[in-house]
């Protein structure tokens, strides 16, 4: 049979990520690659609970399919949720369920987005938003983030040049708290600067927050949909990151016209998200196991970053930087600029270790000498054995 498959596929490439995911079977390789949460943050004991009580009060409902919008029940818990831990306002009909966020940054693209259409993302932005855009044929275009987030002003003189041609982005994407890949942090200032500019130019956000809840030092920062008064920023939350990602459980906080667009588009994703998983969230939220369980996670994870920028200090050569996130699960590493991190990458995983090279979170790969390391993942002993590892690959590399 010879296949004609759809267009699609010019503007879609296979992510390192996944490739990486091969090596992660070998019980000798550390790996700083994935973007996964420890199992040890998951709440395995609350679950055993949660779970048996569903069954004995709403066992059928669970398993039966549910509305594409997703739990009555549950949106009303997660406007309580948000309000609380994020100063948004949202009601029900603002909020549908997502299978992951993922889904949501796919729909999102989705309705937005005619071939070509021009996005901005963040340079460097998360790998997946990269897909989900790609499958639905978008000319990215990604501005300069540096530890204070998004460059604003470079954000506007491109949407200016862009204008100049009658071209306009569909949307403006990004990660303002504990970015995937940075870990940095947007500052309020910028938030307010990049809302101004949404309202200017009638550009909508979408604001993608898994990691806000991570927080391990410092003050947090206003959710740019807190201070969303027009219905310009389209919130992007997620259960992954603060309970557990195999329920595969994503919300999206937007005005309805919005939220009614991703509705009639799932009906013809997934119908709707997994019942069992919204009855777990809820009672997970209802019940105040979320709030319970952050601080375990936020302590775990917090000995592990600082354990990582120990030994980036102790063992890295002298040439190379890297950020120093308050929160999140990555930090990003910049080398010296002969390295070319994706043709490393080869030499690291002889050494046994991994990272993800700077480059796949570029929508067109620009930068190659960074590399994003995950810190939440690996156990102690492994952080420290790693960083020695790719310290010593980066020499070997050098002296080439
Ligand atoms: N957005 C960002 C920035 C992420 O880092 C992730 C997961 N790594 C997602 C969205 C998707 O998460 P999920 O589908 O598990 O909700």
């Amino acid at each position: 049979m010879n296949y004609k498959f759809s267009e699609i596929f010019r503007y879609i490439k296979p992510s390192e990520i996944r490739s990486l995911l091969k090596y992660t079977s070998d019980p000798e390789l550390i790996s700083f690659g994935g973007g996964m949460p420890n199992p040890e943050s998951f709440p395995v004991e609350e679950m055993k609970e949660i779970l048996a009580d569903i069954m004995d009060n709403y066992g059928k409902k669970a398993l039966q399919y549910g509305t594409t919008e997703g739990l009555d029940v549950l949106r009303d818990e997660l406007a309580k949720y948000v309000l609380k831990t994020e100063g948004i306002n949202a009601k029900r009909e603002e909020i549908i369920l997502t299978t992951g966020s993922q889904q949501a940054l796919y729909a999102i693209a989705k309705i937005f987005v005619n071939p070509n259409d021009p996005v901005i993302t963040e340079g460097p932005t998360y790998v997946g938003a990269i897909s989900a855009f790609n499958a639905n044929t978008a000319n990215m275009m990604a501005i300069d983030i540096d530890e204070n987030g998004m460059n604003v002003d470079e954000l506007e003189a491109k949407i200016k040049e862009l204008s100049q041609n009658g071209l306009k982005p569909k949307f403006i994407y990004v990660i303002p708290t504990f970015q995937n890949p940075a870990g940095t942090t947007m500052s309020l200032d910028r938030r307010k600067r990049l809302l101004e500019i949404s309202e200017r130019y009638e550009i909508p956000i979408v604001e993608d927050n898994p990691y806000g809840q991570l927080r391990y030092d410092g003050e947090p920062v206003q959710s740019i949909k807190s201070m969303d008064k027009n219905g310009n920023v389209i919130y992007l939350g997620t259960f992954s990151k603060v309970m557990a990602p195999g329920l595969r459980l994503g919300y999206v906080i937007a005005p309805r016209e919005v939220i009614d667009k991703i509705n009639l588009l799932k009906q013809g994703l997934d119908l709707a998200s997994d019942s069992l998983s919204e009855y777990i969230a809820y009672e997970y939220l209802k019940r105040g196991a979320i709030y319970r369980q952050i601080p375990k996670t936020v302590d775990l994870y917090r000995k592990k970053r600082d354990l990582m920028i120990k030994s980036l200090e102790e063992y890295f050569p002298e040439a190379a930087t890297w950020t120093k996130p308050h929160g999140g699960m990555f930090l990003w590493v910049s080398l010296d600029e002969r390295i070319d991190t994706t043709k490393m990458l080869d030499r690291a995983l002889k050494a046994k270790v991994a990272y993800v090279s700077g480059s796949a979170f570029y929508p067109h790969g620009e930068k190659h000498n960074s590399m994003r390391l995950n810190f939440t993942y690996s156990d102690d002993d492994k952080i420290v054995e790693g960083i020695k590892r790719l310290a010593y690959v980066i020499n070997e590399e050098m002296e080439v």
